[in-house]
């Protein structure tokens, strides 16, 4: 069964049981790294995930918290003598500046260096990104300090749904994106510019008409505040979760 694995749920300052968000999609012909941050090679370890079965990559935004990983990442394969390709979608913006961090660490002089091909994606609602025999992902931008984008994904077998707000304010592109998915994962750092609080998230979910809603992204440790499911629950009659580092969902 086609599964998504939460990697990390934290906003971006980390604890010890919270590492920055980003997820895994793991099919049998494609594994779908959405963002990459700290130590890729020993997060996908733990979670069980076997970093050469990566096939695809998706960057929401060039904030350190989402992509910080991506050198360290490239490396490993490379040293680990992959030779398969891999695809890194995001925005031209992300795109670019990944492409010139890569550059700055020199990585054509790297011999032998396997395929990476980067797909820049138009900054337009229900963009397609990748369609395979067991999912297709559509993308839309969303509202963030940077451009950035939320994902929506369709798995053909079992005919569920899911989608990832990424980094956003409260907005009606999540709404549109997410609508009647079975699974909403929204982020809930807080009231702040370019994002959503937990109570907003709910919101969000409740006018999607989401089946279910987990909360991602949220301050954590010293920094966790509140009762982030009780504020989503006031807004939203459905199930509410908070996302948890390796926390698996089937679809
Ligand atoms: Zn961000």
């Amino acid at each position: 069964m086609t599964k998504l694995i939460i990697l990390g749920s934290s906003n971006a300052i980390p604890d010890k049981d919270h590492e920055n968000t980003h997820m895994v999609i793991i099919g049998k012909s494609h594994t779908v790294l959405i963002d990459c941050v700290s130590n890729p090679i020993l997060r996908l370890r733990q979670a069980g995930v076997d970093i050469n079965s990566i096939t695809d990559m998706i960057l929401t935004h060039f904030h350190p918290d989402h992509v910080s990983g991506v050198p360290l990442l490239l490396m490993n394969m490379w040293l680990m003598g992959r030779r398969t390709p891999l695809s890194v979608y995001g925005l031209h913006h992300t795109l670019d500046r990944m492409e010139n961090l890569m550059s700055a660490y020199a990585w054509d002089e790297w011999p032998g260096f396997f395929p990476v091909a980067f797909y820049r994606l138009p900054a337009q609602e229900l963009t397609p990104v990748l369609d395979c025999k067991e999912f297709h992902i559509i993308a839309s931008p969303v509202r963030h300090m940077i451009p950035a984008i939320g994902l929506r994904v369709e798995f053909h077998t079992s005919k569920k749904s899911m989608a990832y707000s990424c980094d956003t304010a409260p907005c009606d592109e999540v709404v549109r994106l997410a609508g009647g998915v079975d699974v909403l994962i929204h982020e809930a750092a807080g009231d702040l510019f370019g994002h959503s609080s937990a109570g907003q998230a709910g919101e969000i979910a409740r006018q999607a008409e989401a089946g279910s809603l987990y909360l991602i992204h949220y301050p954590t440790g010293r920094y966790a505040t509140g009762d982030p499911v009780a504020e989503a629950r006031d807004r939203y009659k459905g199930q509410v979760t908070l996302a948890e580092d390796f926390m698996k969902i089937d679809f």
